[in-house]
């Protein structure tokens, strides 16, 4: 519906703008670091005090922004880290120091050789095309191992591990590890089966063990054995659902329009009134991770009074019912401690690791 010519009067009074955090029309991400040292702190206090804790900071920190997690767990007491690939073991070695072991999941790729030895990378190493590789260019580096205990991502195969277990431990390896497939349900019956795989894969083996990552350490002691790999329950992520809440995003309003009983909003049209409804438009969309599957079905919050997203989300965009509200706020959150990253990821239909790194690069992020 056409507005009334107030822009004259706009003109003639300038306006202030009114968000306090000083930014227009930036969506603003905000990352509790005090609530990611005590996720650090919780999950390591699940374990003995025998069992080192060590922190995943891959993917830039779960999209968070890799130096700055690793500098909070550094502080909060974590010495090992773990990235999927060497660059990312770059990035923070001088962050965490020359001292802190920084383990490379995808193990010594072809061409990596100059920066694991220069950044002093240890690669856990996933087959035998990669410790002969490792061997042949950095013999005497340190390197660990990966073992399949049945999830056929990575690792030696047991059949594998037992033709070269002996000449490999010979080589004294930083660390023996395999990863669990199923730890989100701690009910699934491929939990024990892994474990016991891989204790007998590790049977007199005299290296620390490692097996599990977040869900495995909510599983109990038996899965611990001597380093735990957290990554997602750090972040504020399920499974750790006792996770104190890591992440919020504020989405600035940009425009307010009264649609009619009938108007379609946003791509498609795939959202039509059937009463006359207020709908906001906000400054963020798919290109900033608000995947496009939140579309019609994900909702943001004015403090605690949900607003129904509707229609499609857009590559910048995001239209918000907000008919039910007194007026409209400068920005709506869309994360935060009504919305947990694992609520909005129930809205896509995927979960919360994918929302946490998909988060895009125009955000403006403050850390506290
Ligand atoms: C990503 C990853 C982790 C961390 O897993 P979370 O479920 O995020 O705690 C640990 N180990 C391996 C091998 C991984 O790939």
């Amino acid at each position: 519906m056409a507005a009334p010519p107030h822009w004259v009067g706009v003109l003639l009074t300038p306006r202030v703008p009114g968000c306090t955090c000083g930014c227009m029309g930036t969506a603003h991400l905000t990352i509790d670091l005090a609530a990611l040292a005590a996720n650090w702190r919780a999950l390591d206090a699940l374990s003995a005090p025998s069992v080192e804790t060590a922190a995943v900071v891959k993917a830039d920190g779960y999209g968070l922004g890799a130096r700055q997690v690793a500098r909070t767990l550094l502080d909060a007491g974590a010495r090992r880290f773990f990235v999927a690939v060497a660059e990312e073991g770059a990035a923070i070695r001088e962050t965490v120091g020359p001292e802190r072991e920084i383990c490379v999941f995808s193990g010594h790729m072809p061409g990596d050789a100059e920066m694991i030895a220069a950044q002093g990378l240890v690669p856990i190493l996933n087959s035998i095309e990669q410790l002969t590789r490792h061997f042949e260019s950095l013999p005497g580096h340190p390197f660990g191992v990966q073992l399949d205990s049945g999830m056929n991502r990575l690792g030696l195969e047991p059949v594998e591990w037992s033709a070269v277990r002996e000449v490999i431990l010979g080589q004294n390896p930083a660390l023996v590890m395999s990863h669990l497939a199923c730890a989100d349900d701690p009910s699934d019956p491929m939990n024990h089966r892994q474990l016991a795989t891989f204790r007998e894969m590790t049977e007199g083996v005299a290296v620390p063990l490692s097996l599990s990552a977040t869900g495995g350490i909510l599983m109990g002691p038996e899965f611990h054995f001597d380093v735990t790999r957290p990554g997602i329950g750090l972040y504020g992520g399920l499974p750790f659902s006792d996770a104190a809440p890591v992440v919020g995003l504020s989405i600035p309003v940009i425009q307010v329009r009264e649609i009619a009983a009938g108007e379609i909003v946003g791509y498609g049209g795939s959202w039509l009134a059937d009463t006359p409804t207020r709908v906001a438009t906000l400054s963020a969309g798919y290109a900033d991770g608000l995947i496009r599957a939140m579309g019609n079905e994900a909702v943001l919050f004015h403090g605690d009074v949900p607003c129904p997203l509707v229609g499609r989300v857009s590559m910048d965009l995001l239209t918000v019912d907000v008919s039910h509200l007194p007026e409209v706020p400068e920005a709506l959150d869309i994360l935060g401690p009504q919305q947990s990253v694992d609520d909005l990821a129930d809205a896509a239909e995927t979960i919360g690791y994918e929302i946490l790194t998909s988060l895009g690069p125009r955000y403006r992020r403050s850390y506290i």
